[in-house]
């Protein structure tokens, strides 16, 4: 596995509050080789935060990440080097991920340098030829204003899959790009994956990009895990209410069905004003008097965890199962 995250807290300052708030918040998942999951939530749910801490940029306070087996926490010198090769992160903006001043050349030779990669005209050119930017030699000299959006993005990828990592940690990648090229990006990404037996985690807060590309889904929010689940049955059987409204929001009509779609009004309280029990109570049309107390994670389903009191009653004798997961 190549990341595990045992127990503990998660904690970060989070906006301009004196008092450390926990931007995430007790959050376990395990990702495996050649794995795709993603993690969606709305902005300041925490995602990003979750991914500093995945890639050792914020320490965690309590708990651990695991990259093959080893803490970071314990990391040598070399152990990050490795790590640093092996953990690519593609950005949202590919305006901002490239050097204005770089030829897409330059660029890819960037990360071999950085890495003590050998340079050969033949790993630049198959990575462009990886990522569909053909023929390279048409693109090897072009600056990124030069480039359209997609191209850009094309390019970051290619720095990532330049270095062979294992792991693609994607954040947003899609959201800057025109619709029409966000479906060729994220089938790109999708491909690569499979072609290069990578694993990948994709942050997004748009459901049906996610569900395109993931085969579980962790659904975030106010730092927390609220429901993990394989896609489909995210998708088909979501058990929390915020699953729910996140499914209700995705713009497809179905004509067919009668049910009342759960509409998410106004937008998740600020962490400083979080009060005791459920923070979703706020806005979850399904609130009732224990909400006032934090519902537990339990198996709702197979390989399903929910975080909801509508799924337990006090008197339910299965286990937290957060340890579940690991
Ligand atoms: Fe809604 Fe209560 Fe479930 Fe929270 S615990 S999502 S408030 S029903
Ligand atoms: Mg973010």
């Amino acid at each position: 596995k190549y990341f595990t995250r045992k127990g503990g807290f998660l904690d970060s300052l989070f906006g301009s509050s004196k008092e450390p708030i926990r931007a995430v918040d007790d959050v376990s998942l395990a990702l495996d080789q050649n794995e795709v999951q993603g993690i969606i939530g709305e902005s300041g749910c925490g995602k990003s935060t979750l991914l500093k801490t995945v890639i050792g940029l914020t320490d965690p306070t309590g708990g651990d990440i695991f990259y093959k087996g080893k803490p970071l926490s314990e990391f040598s010198k070399r152990d990050w080097k490795e790590f640093r090769k092996n953990v690519q992160i593609i950005f949202q903006n590919p305006f901002e991920s490239l050097d204005p001043k770089f030829t897409v050349r330059e660029s890819l030779i960037e990360p071999l340098k950085i890495h003590d990669i050998e340079y050969s005209e033949e790993r630049i050119h198959d990575a462009l030829d990886r990522v569909q930017l053909n023929p390279p030699q048409k693109y090897l000299d072009r600056l990124p204003k030069q480039l359209s959006g997609g191209e850009k993005q094309r390019v970051s990828i290619a720095r990532a899959i330049i270095v062979e990592p294992d792991v693609i940690l994607a954040d947003e990648p899609v959201s800057m790009l025109d619709v029409s090229t966000q479906a060729a990006i994220l089938r790109l990404l999708s491909d690569l994956t499979e072609e290069l037996g990578l694993s990948m985690l994709y942050i997004s807060h748009d459901l049906s990009t996610v569900s395109d590309i993931c085969d579980l889904i962790h659904v975030m929010y106010l730092g927390r895990v609220v429901e993990t689940a394989p896609t489909n049955q995210i998708l088909g059987q979501p058990r929390h209410p915020y699953s729910q409204a996140l499914i209700d929001a995705i713009p497809i009509p179905d004509p067919f069905s009668d049910r009342p779609r759960t509409a998410l009004d106004g937008s998740p309280p600020s962490p400083e004003e979080l009060e005791a029990g459920c923070r979703f109570k706020d806005r979850c049309p399904e609130r009732m008097p224990r909400c006032d107390t934090a519902p537990k994670k339990v198996e709702t389903d197979p390989d399903q965890f929910t975080a909801c009191h509508l799924h337990y009653e006090e008197s339910d004798s299965r286990p937290n199962t957060e340890a579940a997961l690991q």
